[in-house]
């Protein structure tokens, strides 16, 4: 049996066809293409602005850079996301800290968020930047967050990489109404993909602007933010210091080609997340909670298994998934155990409900290109795996 993958990206002709006439074009690097595809995800999204970029961790460092975010401040994050959702705060020399989760979402917790800055205010030691993270493309309680940032005034970045094409209060992810950017990963496992590549979205001017030149070396060729008159058509200047973070067109022709079924691809996912609710539920597991108030993307079907009702651990039936070519993964390893983090004062026992979330956490395979077959497969692997 072929192994079947945890994600897989979904390319069909359509997208291959889009690749193939950029490069027979002028353009290959950033050119028409990127504003064509920044254009469109704005439009699905319901943001004014977007800026693509070569990765969401691209994106998340330049959206810190654009909220200030510097040596002598803090970044809050999850400890249950990819390591990316924190190291940003590290690139700007800031610090960072977590906020444990919520055990039945495994998002940010906003009681823990709230008790932590009531905390830190006493202190003088607020955030300057939090950044919620889309578990699974389960949005965060936005609403309380974004009421929480008016008061304790901190800059929020949604870490969105999971959760494109899911909505909040019935509204899209990525309309900016409950925070100040956000960050779309387009990683081939994540819901659409460019290859490599990201997208921030906000409804700033102000972010936006600095987002673009900071996306290309710090360098506008607008005599309007120039420090002193132009020299000429040639001229530009450098203002601040900026990376190369651009995307190229080849690979925006492929996202663009992408979108058009990103709502097939999510609703994919919801057919085959409804199979796997059924048939798994009377093992003893933990199944993914759906929040109200959220329409999730589906990036990941995650189940908790019920330790202390299986005479296994979960590593043992991990392996016995593995073995039966289930590449089954886990996600997260919480951020602040990794030994990056430990060796800046984490320690074990610092956040225990991700930690003891992630003892008991595996992730199924989801895909839109998952056939029933393959589910059923995945299925009985689990249930057998279990039981046996
Ligand atoms: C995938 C992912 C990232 C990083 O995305 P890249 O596009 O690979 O840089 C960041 N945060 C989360 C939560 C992710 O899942």
């Amino acid at each position: 049996m072929k192994p079947i993958p945890y994600g897989h990206q979904d390319i069909n002709q359509a997208d291959i066809d889009a690749v193939i006439e950029v490069l027979r074009s002028d353009w290959l690097t950033q050119g028409p293409t990127i504003s064509c595809f920044e254009r469109k995800v704005a439009e699905y999204c319901g943001a004014k602005y977007a800026v693509a970029v070569s990765s969401a961790t691209a994106g998340l460092h330049l959206a810190c850079l654009a909220a200030g975010l510097g040596e002598h401040d803090s970044l809050w994050t999850s400890p249950n996301t990819f390591v990316a959702s924190a190291n940003c705060g590290r690139y700007c020399g800031a610090q960072v800290d977590f906020v444990d989760i919520d055990p039945l979402s495994y998002n940010l917790s906003v009681t823990e968020l709230e008790n932590k800055l009531i905390q830190a205010s006493t202190q003088q030691k607020l955030p300057k930047v939090v950044i919620p993270v889309h578990f699974a493309g389960q949005s965060c309680d936005m609403a309380k967050i974004a009421q929480l940032a008016q008061h304790y005034q901190f800059t929020v970045i949604e870490d969105a990489s999971h959760a494109l094409g899911g909505s909040y209060r019935e509204q899209k992810i990525g309309n900016c109404a409950f925070s100040d950017m956000v960050v779309l990963s387009f990683h081939p496992v994540k819901i659409i993909t460019t290859g490599e590549g990201g997208m921030i979205l906000t409804n700033r001017l102000d972010l936006y602007e600095k987002l673009l030149q900071l996306r290309s070396h710090g360098i506008t060729r607008e005599p309007q933010q120039m420090r002193e008159a132009s020299h000429g058509a040639w001229y530009y200047q450098q203002i601040d210091l900026g990376y190369n973070y651009r995307m190229t067109d080849i690979q925006a022709a492929l996202g663009i080609s992408q979108l058009t079924r990103l709502d097939q691809f999510v609703a994919r996912r919801h057919q085959l997340v409804a199979r796997y609710h059924q048939a798994l539920a009377h093992l003893p597991l933990i199944l993914p909670y759906e929040d109200t108030e959220a329409y999730s993307a589906y990036h990941l079907y995650v189940i908790q298994l019920k330790l202390n009702e299986i005479s296994q651990t979960r590593k043992q039936i991990f392996d016995k998934l593995r073995a039966a070519n289930i590449l089954v993964n886990v996600h997260y390893i919480p951020v602040h155990t990794q030994p990056y983090y430990q060796q800046l004062g984490f320690k074990m026992g610092d956040f225990p409900q991700s930690e003891k979330y992630y003892g008991a956490a595996i992730s199924l395979p989801l895909f839109p290109s998952l056939t029933e077959v393959e589910q059923d497969t995945v299925i009985h692997a689990v249930q057998q795996a279990i039981i046996a």
